[in-house]
């Protein structure tokens, strides 16, 4: 991530019943939402979903019945289609195991139906409890969130300037700040979620400055919305920083916890969140946070590492995570669909360009500062790394001159895709395969999407491209990353890719090793907690360090998720 640029304008073990968690669990509540905003408008289709339930607890009845035949055939058969792509049979698995809920309207979100055609299996399965767990978040945004009786209730105290502790409805709220670039936004809003399932909190998010969330990603619950509502009565949060009074480090140290007065906590973990107010990732929500209906958060980190490091979620990340390496990877699966309009730029590109090739390879290329700068030095760097972990062929040395090239070959065929803000290294890329054959007789293609120039903010277009490139890097069989981008740390961990990672130098110098396969295929976390979660003493530095968390090859004072070695 660039933190120069920009600005801040800018359970128990069972399978889960189906459809048959209980909408008061896991609090005790009588009230029942009972009307959806207009901003719920992805979820369209009623219908469909009751259609769903009733295919889905048909067949039992049947059997029951004892006329096993055309009408089981027909039931099975509907809900195998559901979601193939049109005029398509297949047994895909489109809901993954059971991590997603059917009923969604397929027409307005088609990649929540199709992806499944373009990525490769999960390597990393849901654990039948999070899938529970995920089923009751499920019931408690739809219970909770924006239109419903409690939320009316819980945002008018707000507005009252009341002081808002211990609501009556069982709802409480974590409200994600979502700012600085598409990477950034992505890690924040997977990481809050995990935060708002882990302490039972409806999570929304601020769609940001351009109102960009809703072109980017459909609506990931069921019944719901996820997106801030634009009257939300704490009209400033955007501004909230550090010295807040309501801000955790705040309540902690200069407060003794007491949260008397105070409408919500706010919670920094920033880039620059000083040790402080990291102390909200060994809160155990149980002393006064549990109190506190309104948590609002500002982050722009992937922050999961962080809450491994608290006792109090230990067992819950075990059973929901029971392998630590695949966090990031079944949440965005769960989490992110990309819109129809996004979604159609990666079909179709990947089908023009890429789907045909027998490899694919991803280079993600993002050079910190002057963007537009050509800098050859990072030209070089790549070309090392994909020569020295064989990655890209290379090329005859007889170039295109003397000999006589072959009429056919049938060496097999690589697509490269490229994405960067900059033609110029796409360029060079495929000008050498241009005027040189591979030496291995590969046919090489290169491709890139866009070339953007430079960074744009709360640009909706230009997000969604930004988006389209995300998702088509990880559909790439490997993948070649740049150090210290979020860009590309989402674009690896969303396609399950374990990448190979450019070191960034700061002297314009090519870096030796490289590049390094990295241990896993998380995302880096650069802001963690430094200190004993269980001490909770801040000033003591200790570097955040477990079995299972292991330091980033590309920033040593940033943490990974990984699986603990044998
Ligand atoms: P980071 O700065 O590399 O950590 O990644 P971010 O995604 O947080 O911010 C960079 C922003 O620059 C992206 O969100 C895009 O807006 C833009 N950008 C950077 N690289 C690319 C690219 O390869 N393709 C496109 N379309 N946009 C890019």
């Amino acid at each position: 991530m660039d933190i120069t640029t920009g600005s801040r304008e800018e359970a128990r073990e069972e399978e889960p019943g189906w459809l048959g968690i209980e909408e008061a669990s896991p609090f005790t509540v009588k009230s029942k939402a009972t009307k959806v905003t207009a901003d719920a408008k992805r979820w369209s289709s009623l219908v469909n979903a009751t259609l769903v339930v009733l295919i889905m607890t048909m067949p039992p009845l049947i059997f029951i019945g004892g006329r096993l035949g055309a009408p089981t055939v027909w039931i099975k058969s509907t809900v195998a289609n559901l979601g193939a792509p049109d005029g398509e049979e297949s047994n895909k698995d489109v809901l993954l195991g059971g991590l997603l809920v059917p009923g969604f309207d397929k027409q307005s979100c088609a990649s929540r139906y199709q992806s499944v055609y373009y990525r490769k299996n999960m390597t990393r399965l849901p654990s039948p409890y999070l899938i529970k767990r995920l089923r009751e978040h499920e019931a408690l945004q739809r219970r909770c969130g924006p239109g419903t009786k409690p939320y009316i209730r819980a945002t008018e105290r707000l507005r009252s300037e009341q002081q808002v502790l211990d609501s009556n409805d069982g709802c409480n709220y974590l409200v994600l700040i979502s700012y600085r670039g598409l990477g950034n936004r992505i890690l924040a809003t997977n990481s809050a979620f995990l935060y708002a399932l882990l302490t039972n909190r409806v999570l929304l998010v601020d769609p940001g400055h351009g109102n960009t969330l809703p072109d980017l990603f459909c609506e990931p619950f069921p019944g719901s919305t996820w997106v801030l509502p634009p009257d939300f009565p704490v009209t400033n949060f955007r501004d909230l920083d550090e010295a807040a009074p309501e801000s955790y480090a705040n309540v902690v140290v200069n407060r003794s916890r007491s949260v008397t007065g105070l409408r919500f906590v706010y919670a920094h973990l920033d880039h620059d969140a000083s040790q402080a107010n990291r102390l909200v990732y060994c809160d155990d929500h149980r002393e006064f946070l549990h109190r506190v209906q309104w948590m609002i958060l500002r982050t722009d980190q992937y922050m999961s590492p962080g809450f491994f490091f608290n006792p109090a979620y230990e067992s819950e990340l075990q059973r929901m995570f029971p392998r630590t390496d695949s966090v990031f990877y079944i949440i965005s699966r769960y989490l992110m669909h990309p819109t129809n309009e996004v979604w159609g730029m990666v079909t179709r590109f990947y089908n023009s360009y890429l789907r045909d090739a027998d490899e694919r390879l991803g280079i993600q290329i993002r050079v910190f500062g002057d963007e537009n700068k050509s800098a050859q030095h990072v030209l070089d760097q790549i070309l090392a790394c994909t020569s020295r972990e064989h990655l890209l062929p290379a090329v005859a040395s007889t170039g295109g001159g003397g000999g006589a090239p072959p009429l056919m070959t049938s060496s097999g065929s690589k697509a490269v895709l490229i994405t960067c803000l900059s033609s110029w290294y796409h360029d060079n890329i495929r000008e050498m395969y241009w005027k040189s054959g591979a030496e291995n007789g590969e046919v090489v293609s290169v491709h890139q999407p866009s070339h953007e120039g430079r960074q744009h903010w709360f640009h909706g277009e230009h997000d969604m491209k930004a988006l389209a490139e995300i998702f088509l890097l990880s559909l790439t069989d490997k993948i070649v990353t740049s150090g210290q981008s979020t860009f590309g740390y989402v674009s690896h961990a969303l396609g399950g890719l374990t990448p190979y990672i450019t070191y960034r130098t700061m002297d314009e110098t090519v870096a030796d090793p490289p590049c390094a396969r990295t241990v896993s295929m998380e995302p880096c976390a650069f802001t963690v907690p430094h200190f004993d979660c269980v001490k909770k003493d801040y000033t003591v530095d200790i570097p955040p360090r477990t079995a299972t968390i292991r330091t980033c090859e590309d920033v040593f004072w940033g943490v990974k998720l990984t699986e603990a070695e044998a």
